[in-house]
């Protein structure tokens, strides 16, 4: 307030939160609006970010995620307080668990009202709620703390090993003013967010040491290696090396899937024999089987060393021994190793070699026999083997992936040969990440999606082809319609009127809730609709949804993982 006739510029909570973001070259936000948050998302766009309304919290925070995953630059999730603050948390936590970097923003309730319990709109402690789920998490309680708060979550999201942060911004906090200059003085631009990890010399030496001296050395690339984007120095690091190397799911086309040094096609063979696995962003969890029991030979395992590159410490000795652990940002890892290799390292035994190659040889001719069968009814592999042809000639196109039987074919059916271009259920197995993680590849990308979804999968999501739709993105989704999770065809045993729990309506038009909004719908029953469906789609790049329809028969319980279920071994 002044009483001179030129006013004091001043800004508000709204644009101190705009302003810190795009300072921080954070352009865009996911989000679902409503209060208290519904004038932060106008301002937002108004003042140039790409704001994308999503119709659930959990599909904003899924985007989020899978941007923090692609651009090493946290994703902003958007939510309005307790409701739409919790139906963002699983994305939150499945970020966190995932090591991706992402920022859940969240409207909340007055903290006097809240804390003395006294019953506000959407009254909770979000904060406390959040803590346990996250890599750390703040509140801010006045306009000049908003660059603070803002370049504390952006450090906590991606330096170290990343993750996600929790931001609470109450009600109040939005319409505080303060003078425009001081506001502006306030902000802060975060210098070097995930500063480099050096790796000690000592345990560089070390793992080469190990290496140097394996028979039956492997490389095993992770998501985290895909996330360091040192594309180059890990090629180079497989190739200058010559050992043969599996990529978990997300680290798919780091080397492309057809390189001959691939020993995926030889998995159980190299992870049973394997002397020295050198783990490169990746967990021995249950993924790998914990690094111990039959897939790794048995008694075999007493004998096999690891090194592992990890820039979390505590990931060391998490299942097994590590025997060299090397501790630092992957870039920073890999290049030591390549200085320390040289320029005439040893190439690895060749009856090791040779031995993963002639698996390697045998199991993709067993493979390529049986895409090629093209039966009667549409199966998994008869419809995976069009969307790998699309893929084959579209290598730039982005897929994500989920399901039971649809996942675990497409991992291993549809080759990817480019870093970063497979989004999938991640370490948890989640369901539900398919049209948020496509609608993020789509927006920050620009390139194509291909979605290759189960029905049921598809079902946690899919009110999001409105979204999908609205902001006319070039997503295909490809729905493996088998009329229910698993199989289509479990029977009530009691021969009441209620069908199976596992069981959806049959023969349903998933392509028709495509149309519904304006999209593209295709109803597909053979491979080769299918793939034509697909390539004009990837060319058009118009919303797409083809209703793939797939055997019902045709999957397994539980997909890869029916060791899981509680009751495996005693099915019938
Ligand atoms: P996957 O499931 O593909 O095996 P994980 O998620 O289990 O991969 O492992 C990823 C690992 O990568 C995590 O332990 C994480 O700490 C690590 N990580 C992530 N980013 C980096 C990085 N830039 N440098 C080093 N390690 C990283
Ligand atoms: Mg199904």
């Amino acid at each position: 307030m002044t009483t001179d006739s030129t006013p004091i510029e001043t800004t508000d909570g709204f644009h101190l939160v705009i302003d810190a973001l795009k300072l921080n070259g954070l352009d865009t936000i996911f989000t679902v609006p409503g209060i208290p948050i519904t004038d932060l998302t106008r301002m937002a766009q108004a003042e140039g970010m790409r704001v994308i309304s999503f119709r659930h919290e959990q599909h904003a925070g899924n985007a989020a995620t899978a941007a923090g995953f692609l651009t090493q630059k946290p994703g902003i999730a958007l939510t309005v307080s307790a409701p739409g603050f919790l139906n963002g948390l699983t994305a939150l936590t499945n970020a966190t668990t995932n090591c991706f970097p992402m920022i859940l923003i969240s409207g909340s309730s007055e903290r006097e009202i809240v804390d003395l319990q006294q019953g506000d709109y959407e009254e909770m402690d979000q904060l406390a709620i959040a803590k346990p789920l996250c890599k750390a998490a703040f509140r801010v309680l006045h306009a000049q703390d908003i660059g603070v708060g803002i370049a504390r979550a952006i450090r906590a999201a991606v330096s170290g090993r990343p993750g996600g942060v929790y931001l609470d911004l109450p009600a109040k906090l939005f319409s505080q003013t303060m003078d425009a200059a001081a506001g502006k003085k306030s902000l802060i631009k975060v210098v070097d967010a995930a500063p480099r990890q050096l790796p000690a010399p000592e345990s560089v030496q070390r793992a080469l040491d190990l290496l140097k001296g394996a028979k039956r050395p492997l490389i095993l690339l992770g998501k985290g290696a895909a996330y360091a984007q040192a594309d180059a120095d890990i090629r180079a690091l497989v190739e200058r090396s010559g050992i043969p190397y599996l990529p978990m799911s997300m680290a798919k086309g780091l080397l492309p899937d057809t390189h001959e040094q691939s020993a995926s096609a030889a998995r159980s063979y190299v992870l049973a024999e394997a002397d020295v696995v050198l783990l490169v962003g990746a967990r021995l969890n249950w993924l790998l089987s914990h690094g111990k029991g039959k897939t790794w030979g048995g008694d075999k395992a007493a004998e096999r060393q690891f090194i592992q590159i990890d820039i979390a410490p505590t990931e060391m000795d998490s299942n097994v021994p590590i025997a060299a652990p090397l501790v630092g940002d992957i870039g920073s890892c890999v290049a030591a190793l390549l200085t320390g290799m040289g320029s005439n390292w040893a190439k690895p035994p060749a009856e090791w070699t040779g031995a993963v190659n002639e698996r390697r040889i045998k199991n993709l001719a067993k493979m390529a026999e049986t895409l090629a069968l093209n039966p009667p009814v549409m199966n998994f592999h008869s419809a995976l083997n069009a969307i790998r042809n699309v893929v084959k000639a579209n290598p730039e196109a982005i897929v994500v992936n989920e399901g039971a039987n649809t996942l675990d074919f497409a991992r291993s059916i549809v080759d990817m040969y480019l870093p970063r271009k497979r989004l999938d259920v991640g370490t948890w197995g989640i369901m539900g990440i398919g049209m948020g993680f496509s609608v993020a590849a789509a927006v920050v990308t620009g390139k194509p999606v291909i979605a290759i979804e189960g029905d049921s999968a598809f079902g946690f999501s899919g009110m999001e082809v409105e979204t999908i739709c609205r902001y006319n993105l070039p997503v295909c989704v490809v729905v493996f319609n088998n009329n229910g999770i698993y199989r289509g065809i479990d029977q009530n045993p009691t021969g009441g009127p209620d069908v199976a729990p596992t069981v959806f309506v049959k023969n349903a038009r998933y392509d028709l809730m495509m149309t519904a909004f304006g999209g593209v719908g295709v109803h597909a029953t053979t491979p080769a609709e299918l793939q034509k469906a697909l390539e004009e789609a990837v060319a058009s790049g118009k919303p797409t949804l083809i209703n793939a329809v797939i055997d019902e028969t045709a999957g397994t319980e539980s997909g890869r993982i029916t060791s899981l279920n509680p009751s495996a071994g005693k099915k019938k």
